[in-house]
């Protein structure tokens, strides 16, 4: 999974709580259960940047970082909340390199995937959702 759906989700958990310390739980919990949900992730160095897979890989993780400094502009605990849920995936990176950690991100029962076209169908879904529900709580 991108990882803007992980920092939209995670900022809306942030909005829920006023102390950082729930709001690194609620961002890395929320982490785990959107990843059950069958996902797309593009295979690092591989990378064929003419395809849908490749341009919304890309696309989608540059805009997190935008919608990251937004939130980091709207309140500590939403930014904290959504950036702790976009951590997560360093374990994947630590596990690709090193070969050590938890190995949550393999394929199995708790990481789910699928076809770049069901993983952006699924992501698209997820940020849109979350996005119309952080700014309802924002501005209502
Ligand atoms: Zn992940």
């Amino acid at each position: 999974m991108t990882i803007l759906p992980h920092v939209v989700v995670g900022g809306l958990i942030g909005s829920y709580t006023n102390s950082v310390s729930l709001a690194i739980a609620g961002g890395v919990a929320s982490h785990l259960v959107l990843d059950f949900i069958p996902h797309y992730d593009h295979p690092i160095g591989k990378d064929h940047l003419r395809s849908f897979a490749a341009f919304y890989w890309w696309g989608s993780n540059i805009i997190s970082v935008g919608v990251l400094w937004f939130l980091y502009g709207v309140g500590i605990p939403i930014f904290v909340g959504a950036l702790s849920a976009a951590l997560v995936d360093i374990e994947n990176l630590v596990c690709m390199f090193t070969g050590y950690g938890l190995k949550f991100h393999r394929t199995g029962f708790w990481h789910r995937k699928t076809t770049p076209l069901r993983g952006f169908m699924h992501e698209t879904a997820i940020v849109l959702v979350g996005l119309v529900w952080l700014y309802l709580r924002l501005t209502g």
